[in-house]
Parts: structure tokens; C-alpha cells; sequence
């Protein structure tokens, strides 16, 4: 059975790299009808972040990314599922005690009681030579009865792994390949911190193996690491899993994407308006490319057509434009409830609506999302599309509009037009569908004559929403108004 897992450190939010590492754990854990599983990865207790694992339960599952075992969110608090718990590893202690326990009887590990200052000056002394710092071996062949009685008299200590000299490590990375590495190279890496937490790479191992893992997905960065790993499952026995390290997320500049290059947390997105269905569809891309050239996937098609063998071993670039395609046509496909609901914070925000307005002009606050719905993004982008219907007043300044609204025929148009508002209370359907034809009959202005001009004197520009449903938007107040302006 194929059992796949996604190991986040709650140090803050869930960054977009994060998320599709996620994702590529979920599809191909149910392509293969096996399980995922999200553990918790927080033994570096310097950089734990209180709330981190909510907001990245949180996000996962706004995502649609949804694990079968781990910990999850149930009535606003945290619980664990799954036979191979627990699954946040500052509760797995004494496990990990044991398998320390074990490399040392064996021989695969040592107690380490060198200082801070000591491992300083070690590391400043290579540097100044030109050496990549490594640990020196310093404590490598204290015994384990002399380590143990400074245990007893109090010292501290750590505990360290214990690699053979000048022993090639070689495993297999499905995107990569083969890859060997000698352990002159590698660092006698701590496994057991001085505050009696393991380190990553213990945990890890010990996990992955606790808990049945079959493949090994996560970024590249950890490539550097998996030498160690290897070594450490050699050690203990164990059957090793399958390795696949995933291309870095970039920017534009081929650097890793990070905050100061803008939005890269998963709620950054979601709080812009971004879809959930978009956003994954548009991450699935990034690194993997399907056989055919399509990039419109549902999470259905994704679980069918991914695979591994198509995923670049240099990069995937994070093409804010693209993204904003995919997710503008998932906007396009959504009702325009969904979307209205999605909006109404931002129309809030902008002080264009409120929430009494909510409350009793629902349906016209939907009216006005669905003249714009089309041409959005991101649902935050609503702000600078509704302007037109806000503004006192409106830009006129535009050439073409300023041709168009200085045609012979336009102040006629116009008081025709003031002359039919001024018969009716308020606008209706009823009177956005006809008061054009009466306007014809009466004047016998039509076509682009009459559309054009009115169309630019409310909104200032030559495009955009359906006619009817401006006038609706705007009401009877606000057209008389810009009538009045134009005529200025
Ligand atoms: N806790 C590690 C991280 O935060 C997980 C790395 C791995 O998947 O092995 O990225």
C-alpha cells in the first residue's frame, strides 16, 4: 500500500510550496488508492509558532487537500486519527529516545559533550582554512561507560550520529536518479538535542519508518539531508523508502519564492480571492506538466493524470499571470453568489457598501458582482471594477469617449433619457429592458448612437457590463446626476 505524508513545521503559515507538496502527496496517494497522512514536525521548539498548526490545518482543507490520518480540526480542536499515532512528534519523545538508545548500543551513534564554544572555535578554524565546518570528531571515541558517569555527574550532552569514514551513500530519487555521496562530506549530524528533543533527521527517520511510509516527497532543499537518512535506516535495518525531492517553487528571477517577493502564504491568496479549485489547479503546473498541452484540471482529471516521471528536476517558476488566468476562468464558471459572497468583505472594506446594505439590497449587490464577475482575476480586484458605480464623478477625459459623447445627436438623447426616469420611481427590470426601444421610438436614434453614449457618459468608458444591468446597478438618482455632469 502506498502511504505518503506531508510534514509541516508549524512555524508560521502554510507557504504555496508547501501546499503542493501537499497536493502532489494527495494525488498520488489516491491515484494508487493508498493513504496520506499529515504529521507534525515540531521538535525545533525555538521556532514553534502558537496557532501554526490550525492555520496550516486550515488551509489545507480550504485547498480541498485532505488527509486520511493525522491530526485534523474537529469542533475547534485538535485531534489525532490513525493507527500509527500520535502524530505530532513533541509527543513521541520517548520513542525517539529509544531509537537513540539503540544507534548508540550499536555503534552507529555517540554522546557528544562538546560546548557551543568548543563547536565555534571548530567551525571559525576550517572556515579560516577554507574548509566547508564540520564536526571534528572530537567525542567520537569516548566510551559508553565513561559517557554515561558525565551523564551522571550532570554534564550536558548531546548525541550524534556516528558515520563511517570515506563510505559511499548511494539511493535513488525519482526525479533525479541515482545519486551518491561520500560520507568525508557529511557531518556527524546531531540526533539528540541537548534539551532531549531529536533533531529532523532522527524524527523523521523514525517516523517515516513508525508509520509505514512508502515514498518520500518533499522539496529539494532537503535533498542535502537524505544521505543521512539513508544511513540511518542502513543502520537500523529498516527497508528504505522511495525518495522524491520536488523542484524549488521560483519567481520570476529563478529565486526562491519568499515574502519580501510578495504573496506566498496559502492565505494570502485566499484572502485576495483566489479560488481554491484554481489555485491548486494552477500549483499542480508548477513543476509538472501534463502529456497534453491542456491547464484547465479538476481535482479529478489531476488524480488521473499525474505522475511523478513528469515532474522537471529544475524548478518550477510561479507565473503570477498564469495563475491569474486559471483562477479568472474558475470566476468566469462560478455563480455569481459564490462570488458575491467573496466580494461583499472587499465592497465592505472599500466603504462601498455596508452591512445594513447586506442585509436588505442583497440581490442588487449581486447585480452589481455579476456586471463585473467576468472580467476579475481575484476577487479583491472587485474594488477597482465597481468604482464606476461609487463615483461622484465620473472620468470623461478619455478621447474616444469624449468624441463619443460629443456627437450631434447627444443632448437630445440625453433628455429623452431624463424625460423616462423622470416617469418612473425607481428602476426596475421592466424599465431596464425597454426604456431603450422608447427612447428610439421617441427620438429614432439607435444602434450604437444610443448605446454609446449613454454607456460612456455612466461609466466613463466604452466596454464593460450589460446596459440593463448598469442602470440597475446605478438607479434612477445616480443616472440623473451623471446626466447633469456630462451636460457640464
Ligand atoms: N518538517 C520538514 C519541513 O518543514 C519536513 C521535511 C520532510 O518532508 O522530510 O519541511
Amino acid at each position: 500500500e502506498v502511504r505518503v505524508r506531508f510534514a509541516p513545521s508549524p512555524t508560521g503559515y502554510l507557504h504555496i510550496g508547501g501546499l503542493r507538496t501537499a497536493l502532489y502527496d494527495y494525488l498520488f496517494a489516491k491515484q494508487n488508492g493508498g493513504k496520506y497522512i499529515l504529521r507534525i514536525e515540531d521538535t525545533d521548539r525555538s521556532r514553534y509558532v502558537e496557532g501554526a498548526i490550525e492555520n496550516l490545518i486550515e488551509s489545507l482543507m480550504w485547498a480541498g487537500v485532505e488527509h486520511d490520518e493525522g491530526v485534523f480540526i474537529e469542533n475547534g480542536k485538535l485531534v489525532q486519527k490513525g493507527e500509527y499515532g500520535p502524530y505530532i512528534q513533541s509527543e513521541r519523545l520517548d520513542i525517539y529516545k529509544k531509537y537513540v538508545d539503540e544507534l548508540i548500543e550499536k555503534g552507529h551513534a555517540y554522546y557528544c559533550f562538546c560546548s557551543k564554544e568548543r563547536l565555534d572555535k571548530v567551525r571559525e578554524n576550517q572556515k579560516k582554512k577554507g574548509l566547508i565546518p564540520k564536526y571534528d570528531g572530537y567525542c567520537r571515541n569516548i566510551s559508553i561507560e565513561e559517557a554515561k558517569k558525565r551523564i551522571e555527574a550532570g554534564e550536558k550532552y548531546t548525541v550524534r550520529l556516528k558515520l563511517p569514514t570515506n563510505k559511499d551513500i548511494t539511493f535513488t530519487d525519482l526525479i533525479r536518479g541515482k545519486i551518491t555521496i561520500n560520507t568525508k562530506d557529511i557531518d556527524d549530524q546531531v540526533l539528540l538535542k541537548s534539551d532531549g528533543f531529536p533533531t529532523y533527521h532522527l524524527a523523521v527517520v523514525v517516523d517515516d519508518h513508525l508509520m509505514k511510509i512508502t515514498h518520500i516527497v518533499r522539496g529539494e532543499e532537503w535533498l542535502p539531508s537524505t544521505p543521512k537518512h539513508v544511513y540511518l535506516y542502513e543502520a537500523f535495518g529498516w527497508e528504505q523508502p522511495v525518495y522524491v525531492h520536488l523542484p524549488t517553487v521560483l519567481n520570476k528571477d529563478k529565486k526562491k519564492l519568499s515574502k519580501r517577493h510578495g504573496d506566498v502564504s496559502v492565505g494570502d491568496f485566499r484572502k485576495k480571492g483566489y479560488l481554491p479549485e484554481a489555485l491548486v489547479n494552477y500549483l499542480a503546473l508548477v513543476g509538472w506538466s501534463p502529456e497534453s498541452n491542456k491547464e484547465i484540471f479538476s481535482m479529478d482529471e489531476l488524480i488521473k493524470e499525474f505522475s511523478f516521471d513528469r515532474v522537471s528536476n529544475t524548478g518550477g517558476v510561479f507565473d503570477q499571470g498564469k495563475l491569474n488566468w486559471i483562477n479568472g476562468q474558475y470566476i468566469r464558471k462560478s455563480t455569481v453568489d459564490r462570488i458575491t459572497k467573496l466580494a461583499i468583505p472587499h465592497l465592505i472594506e472599500a466603504g462601498y457598501i455596508t452591512e445594513e446594505d447586506v442585509e436588505n439590497r442583497y440581490e442588487w449587490i449581486k447585480t452589481m458582482v455579476s456586471t463585473v464577475q467576468e472580467s476579475l482575476s481575484y476577487v479583491a480586484e472587485i474594488v477597482d471594477k465597481v468604482d464606476i458605480y461609487f463615483k461622484d464623478e465620473i472620468d470623461l477625459s478619455d478621447e474616444k469617449v469624449r468624441k463619443v459623447l460629443s456627437g450631434e445627436q447627444v443632448p437630445q438623447l440625453l433628455e429623452a433619457f431624463k424625460e423616462e426616469l423622470n416617469n418612473i420611481e425607481e428602476i426596475d427590470d421592466e424599465f431596464a429592458k425597454k426604456v431603450f426601444k422608447n427612447i428610439q421610438k421617441k427620438t429614432k436614434i439607435r444602434g450604437k448612437s444610443l448605446y454609446m453614449p449613454i454607456r460612456a457618459m455612466l461609466t466613463g468608458q466604452l466596454h464593460g457590463p450589460e446596459m440593463g444591468d448598469i442602470l440597475k446597478v446605478l438607479g434612477k438618482q445616480n443616472i440623473l446626476n451623471r446626466i447633469e455632469y456630462v451636460k457640464e
